[in-house]
């Protein structure tokens, strides 16, 4: 049976399997830098591309190959490209579509190094980027030039879940010859495909939930046709912010539970969404579930669950933030998200405290703010873990 014709929890288990030597169910992790050459002629061959094979890993790997291929059949895409990183992905990918004087249209609410890779590193090479609120349309439409190459989003994206349609931005992106790009870390293809409502390239930190379980750092862009691939894979083989083969198989290993884990970070997340909002020590709650979201209706058109993440407002601020954090018992006091175990943190005195309160007021985190990524741990343990931490503000 064609993997195409199955289910997407069924292609979760089988995207990227094939035939391995002594019946292996699973693909060999082929740990290798390099791979020999039958003789003289076939290493030409392979240099020249008249065979297909293997030279070198940083070029291509078998055990990274067939976690490309899983993430790219999930993602709806041609080919993927394995990166050492979610950012790896990210500046490659900016790297391969842009060139000295091109400009680009971004989600103000952006992942904190993404944003800072346009304002400091690519403008260096004459890359020029306007920052705006991709969940307000028009925000793009005012915001693009005629050297707009591309329009990147994340979507739902921090600090706040805000969630850009993707349909509209896309229209927007093409209407001006330009490429959308979309960060689809927060969802995972499980819930949301970007390149059915128009997306060129997604990228992901497959840190997060594509591997689900915390233990490891990778990225991917997944493309839409054999020409932009070769060129990223070019772009990658020269950059070098490749994956390594034990990762992928990691990945790969990941991604069999992920629709099944997307739909138990979903239930719970709903949950413990609905129990902050009638919540007294809370001021106000984000998740892409609750009706209250601003762009509630918008993600019903493009995601199929609403995730895993829930920013929310604590109506006691800055030292409210720091009591949760300093009683959560079970929730792990941490960046990052998408793992199977619940994390939670306070940007204003954490990720985001260097910056001083005018400067995060800016950029919407607000001092009572607190990020979850939900877990899948029994919700009533989550629940008592959060209510005791909430009790202690006073
Ligand atoms: N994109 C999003 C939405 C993220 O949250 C992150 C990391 O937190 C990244 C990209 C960067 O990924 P990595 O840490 O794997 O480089």
């Amino acid at each position: 049976m064609k993997n195409e014709n199955l289910q997407f929890d069924s292609k979760c288990v089988h995207s990227g399997v094939g035939e391995y030597e002594h019946g292996s169910v699973v693909p060999p992790i082929y740990q290798t830098s390099t791979f020999k050459f039958e003789n003289a002629a076939h290493g030409a061959a392979l240099f020249k591309g008249d065979v297909e094979g293997y030279i070198y890993t940083r070029m291509k790997n078998p055990t990274v190959e067939a976690m490309e291929n899983a993430v790219a059949e999930l993602e709806g895409g041609h080919k993927a490209l394995g990166c050492a990183s979610g950012m790896a992905a990210i500046s490659t990918t900016f790297t391969a579509l842009l060139k000295s004087g091109d400009h680009v249209v971004c989600s103000k609410s952006v992942y904190g190094p993404t944003l800072t890779l346009l304002q400091t590193v690519l403008s260096k090479f004459g890359v020029e980027a306007t920052f705006v609120d991709t969940d307000i349309t028009e925000e793009i439409e005012k915001a693009v030039k005629p050297n707009t190459k591309i329009v990147y989003v994340e979507s739902p994206a921090n600090p706040v879940i805000a969630i850009t349609d993707l349909e509209a931005a896309a229209k927007i992106a093409h209407a001006n010859n330009a490429l959308f790009v979309v960060d689809n870390t927060f969802m995972s293809p499980a819930l949301q495909q970007p390149l059915k409502f128009g997306a060129d390239v997604v990228v992901h930190s497959m840190t997060k939930f594509l591997n689900g379980h915390a233990d490891v750092v990778g990225g991917i862009i997944v493309v839409k046709n054999e020409d932009d691939y070769k060129m990223m894979r070019r772009i990658l083989n020269q950059m070098g912010g490749v994956i390594d083969p034990f990762n992928s198989f990691l990945v790969h290993r990941g991604l069999k539970t992920l629709a099944i884990r997307m739909q138990k970070h979903t239930e719970n997340a709903q949950i413990i969404a609905e129990y902050l909002e009638k919540h007294p020590k809370v001021k106000w709650v984000r998740y892409p579930g609750l009706k209250s979201h601003p762009n509630y209706e918008v993600g019903l058109k493009q995601h199929s669950a609403p995730g895993g993440m829930i920013s929310f407002e604590l109506t006691d601020g800055f030292k409210a933030g720091e009591i949760v954090m300093n009683n959560v018992k079970l929730c792990k006091l941490a960046v990052s998200l998408g793992g199977v175990e619940t994390l939670v943190q306070h940007p204003a005195s954490m990720t985001h405290l260097t910056m001083g309160e005018a400067a995060r007021a800016t950029a919407g985190i607000t001092e009572g703010l607190v990020r979850l990524s939900v877990g899948i741990e029994n919700v009533k343990d989550l629940i008592n873990d959060l209510e005791q931490a909430l009790v202690k503000i006073q």
